[in-house]
């Protein structure tokens, strides 16, 4: 097995690990009820999504 050849130093090691901390996760209001919801995605609360309603519940046919 391939194996490095030197131990990488703490420096070198927080260099490579600059490029990893996490963003925080983008949210908007709901332009129909203003609860918070991931933007692009139909709103959790009152199912709207670009000013009308969408996903009914589903009746049984
Ligand atoms: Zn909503």
């Amino acid at each position: 097995m391939a194996v490095p050849k030197r131990k990488v130093s703490p420096s070198r090691r927080n260099m490579r690990r600059s490029h990893h901390a996490l963003s925080r996760p983008a949210y908007n209001e709901c332009g129909n009820c203003g609860e918070l919801k991931a933007p692009h995605n139909v709103c959790p609360k009152c199912k709207h999504y670009d000013g009308r309603e969408v996903l009914k519940e589903k009746k049984a046919t």
